[in-house]
């Protein structure tokens, strides 16, 4: 399974494919009924519309995790993004996991990235939130959010991945 989001006016998406989907879900398996998050790194393509994420970290050492709360860490993080850089391949944003819980941002959710879209630390003016909600019984839910620098923080939603061959569906007549 793929993820594709993207804002209602078209400007921005996020695609993440089958391994770093995979990659995700590992992570929020092992973590139970622990917040857990990390970075999502990758590049823009398509005319720079599509930022694809081709990297997902796990919490940095010293990230702090409760039920219902997640602080990540930095230990780490900038070797990691370091030798990503010279794949070209950048920060994106973050992401996270509420267990067994909705996908919605908390305000600190949201203050977090509006300080990251604001902080000349990440150099990333338009970073990206990707939140994961649920567990593997009752399956999981995601939500993806934009916070651009001098823009209000906007939703990205799930839709059709338009980058999924399409000669491995039947094809199918949708005339009429
Ligand atoms: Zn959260």
């Amino acid at each position: 399974m793929t993820l594709f989001f993207r804002s209602e006016d078209g400007k921005f998406a996020l695609r993440l494919g089958a391994a770093q989907v995979e990659a995700l879900l590992g992570k929020c398996r092992s973590a139970g009924a622990f917040e857990t998050g990390g970075i999502v790194a990758g590049c823009y393509t398509h005319n720079l519309s599509v930022a694809e994420v081709t990297e997902v970290s796990g919490p940095p050492a010293d990230s702090r995790a409760g039920r219902t709360w997640f602080a990540r860490g930095v230990r780490g993080a900038g070797e990691w993004l370091g030798k990503l850089w010279k794949k070209k391949q950048y920060y994106l944003g973050e992401w996270h996991f509420h267990p067994s819980a909705a996908p919605d941002p908390s305000e600190t959710d949201i203050d977090q990235m509006r300080e990251i879209a604001s902080s000349s630390g990440y150099h990333c003016p338009e970073p990206l939130m990707l939140i994961v909600g649920g567990d593997s019984a009752r399956g999981y839910r995601y939500r993806a959010f934009v916070s651009p620098r001098d823009g209000l923080h906007k939703e990205l939603f799930a839709c059709d991945d338009p980058f999924v061959a399409s000669s491995a569906l039947p094809s199918v007549d949708t005339a009429g």
